[in-house]
């Protein structure tokens, strides 16, 4: 089976990094892509128990494609239910941008 420590580094760094540069007001084939992106992960993410359960995941806290800020939050949110899990630290949703598009503020 696949490495699931980089495979799952190398996912979050693919999604945080397009929800941080996401449109701020994507338009509707934009929201309906990403919708699709996210919808493809509990089918084709390939460590079957962590794509069962974020598709568990994802059934109760729908996915938030309205724009960057929100996109950018709920992912987070995501990020954090599987820390959680993992007993991984709970990341600050506040330091999303710092770590993912600003860089740190000096
Ligand atoms: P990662 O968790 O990969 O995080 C990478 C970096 O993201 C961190 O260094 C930090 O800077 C930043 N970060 C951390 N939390 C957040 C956050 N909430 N928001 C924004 N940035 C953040 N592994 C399993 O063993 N079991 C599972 O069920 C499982 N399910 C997964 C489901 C999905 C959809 C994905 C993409 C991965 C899953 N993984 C699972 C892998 C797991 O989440 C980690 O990627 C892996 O354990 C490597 O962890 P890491 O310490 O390198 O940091």
């Amino acid at each position: 089976p696949p490495d699931s420590e980089e495979l799952g580094h190398a996912t979050w760094t693919f999604l945080h990094t397009t929800a941080a540069y996401y449109p701020v007001q994507p338009t509707p084939t934009q929201r309906a892509n990403m919708l699709t992106l996210l919808h493809s992960l509990p089918v084709l993410y390939p460590c079957t128990h962590c794509a069962d359960d974020f598709g568990e995941d994802i059934k109760v806290n729908a996915p938030d494609v309205s724009g960057r800020a929100g996109l950018s939050r709920w992912l987070c949110e995501r990020h954090n239910q599987v820390n959680r899990k993992l007993g991984k630290e709970i990341f600050d949703c506040a330091k999303t941008d710092e770590r993912w598009k600003d860089g740190p503020a000096d």
